[in-house]
């Protein structure tokens, strides 16, 4: 059972320090959402797993950790500055302002009237400057996209590691687009994450690539815990496709408000490479492909056989970090009526807190000292966070443990003092065991295979 609204969701994050309103102590800021120590724990994880299995897991992927700052250049020939927008429309009689597709029978959603301005283009792109003068010399892009930042290292990254066509540079970090209706708690947000993959191709093998991506990601969320009957895959119609992409396919989730992009995964062709590359003469390369003098370098790769410089095609599969955490949550969430319980039923490598070891007496000092000595073992295996509760309420502990989504409760008690067993109990079943030191260490590595 996934959660009934997005306010049962939210009021669960709230509640349990996964997601704040930003700011709201001044009264809160659309758009922006702070992450707690349950949040913290959840979205590291979250990435954590999507680095292990595109890097450590295969060895065909370098890592890259770029700036958000852009240079505007960077952001020019990408095609960023002159299509990353939306069209808005003003009311001219009671001058709100709203995006096309919020309009109402072409009226005012606000006071009805059909008067009107001409759709203009809104660019999402938030500006800042670089340095003391505040002037247009000066001025940069916060980041829209991870990726261009990638393809601006491409050359960097080939020759550090000598890598060969195929392979791929991936990214996590933040991204701001100001969105001019953030929505739907943090699905619609105007400063998220993004996990980016771009993957290297030699042109005329892309759309191959492109098919074995799509599978590879829509199966990746599958073990993350999602249930394949609330994904799908949508490709985007023609009309629809970003400036850059040849062939697009999304993965669609059903979350609480309703069936959206999760990932998409594009085909960018040569556009990227191409517009950042100078002296485009040289290469046989997509009409789409900006000029670009300014640049200094080709990135571009030889053709061994023929010695021949070519352009790669690149296929990207771009997720949201939020986005995607709202997805697990929401996989997640189980009220279990039978036993008056909210469940976080996180696969364990998700979970903020592994396991969480409790003192069956609070401040008493022998039996916290052995907790501590149980804590410090387990953290030591590296799975994640351990967390010892002194507050002696077992029942209010395995309350708040199953709505954190932590897998396993160990407490320590007066016997445990006399022969090292401890009570372990499961957060799924509620199956509560009496096991001994090393029976423990097996019992909790158990979780994570
Ligand atoms: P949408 O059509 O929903 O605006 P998009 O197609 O513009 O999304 P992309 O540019 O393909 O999104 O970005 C890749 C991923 O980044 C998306 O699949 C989504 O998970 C995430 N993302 C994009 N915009 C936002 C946003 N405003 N808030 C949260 N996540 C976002």
């Amino acid at each position: 059972m996934v959660s009934k609204t997005m306010e049962e969701l939210a009021s669960l994050c709230k509640r349990r320090g996964f997601i704040f309103q930003s700011n709201d102590i001044y009264g809160g800021v659309k758009g922006l959402y702070d992450y707690g120590p349950m949040g913290v724990e959840l979205k590291n994880n979250l990435k954590q797993s999507w680095w292990k299995s595109m890097i450590y897991e295969r060895d065909d992927i370098e890592g890259l950790d770029a700036t958000i700052l852009t240079a505007p250049d960077v952001l020019k020939h990408s095609g960023h500055e002159d299509t990353f927008s939306d069209p808005l429309v003003d009311c001219k009689s009671c001058k709100s302002r709203w995006t096309v597709d919020q309009l109402d029978n072409q009226s005012c959603p606000n006071c009805k009237s059909k008067d009107l301005t001409d759709p203009r283009p809104f660019n999402l792109m938030f500006k800042t400057s670089i340095g003391p003068v505040d002037d247009d010399s000066a001025f940069a892009y916060l980041r829209p996209e991870t990726a261009q930042q990638i393809f601006t290292n491409f050359k960097n990254v080939l020759d550090s590691t000598n890598r060969v066509l195929p392979f791929g540079i991936a990214q996590i970090g933040k991204a701001f687009r100001n969105e001019i209706t953030p929505r739907n708690f943090i699905f619609r947000v105007r400063e998220f994450e993004q996990m980016e993959l771009e993957f290297f191709v030699e042109p005329g093998l892309d759309d191959e690539w492109h098919k074995y991506w799509v599978d590879s990601r829509f199966n990746w969320w599958i073990d993350q815990g999602i249930d394949k009957k609330r994904l799908e895959l949508h490709e985007v119609q023609k009309d629809e496709l970003s400036h850059y992409s040849k062939a697009t396919v999304d993965i669609m989730y059903t979350f609480p408000h309703g069936k959206e992009e999760l990932e998409g995964i594009a085909n960018r062709t040569d556009f990227d490479l191409g517009s950042h590359t100078k002296n485009q003469g040289d290469f046989n390369i997509s009409s789409k492909v900006m000029k670009n003098k300014k640049s200094t370098t080709k990135l571009a790769v030889q053709n061994l056989a023929n010695k021949n410089w070519f352009i790669p095609y690149v296929i990207e599969p771009s997720a949201g970090v939020e986005r995607g955490v709202l997805a697990l949550l929401n996989e997640a969430y189980k009220v279990d009526e039978k036993n008056s319980r909210t469940v976080l039923a996180l696969k364990p490598h998700l979970s903020p807190i592994k396991a969480a070891v409790i003192p069956l007496k609070r401040n008493n000092e022998q039996l916290v000292e052995y907790a501590k000595f149980i804590k410090s073992k387990l953290q030591k295996l590296g799975l994640g966070r351990i967390a010892l509760e002194n507050s002696g309420n077992i029942g209010k502990n395995y309350r708040r443990h199953d709505e954190i989504g932590t897998p396993l409760c160990i407490t320590v008690d007066f016997e445990t003092l006399e022969d090292k067993t401890v009570t372990v109990r499961d957060r799924d079943t509620m199956k509560q065991q009496r096991v001994g030191p090393e029976e423990l260490i097996k019992y909790y590595q158990k979780y994570f295979e």
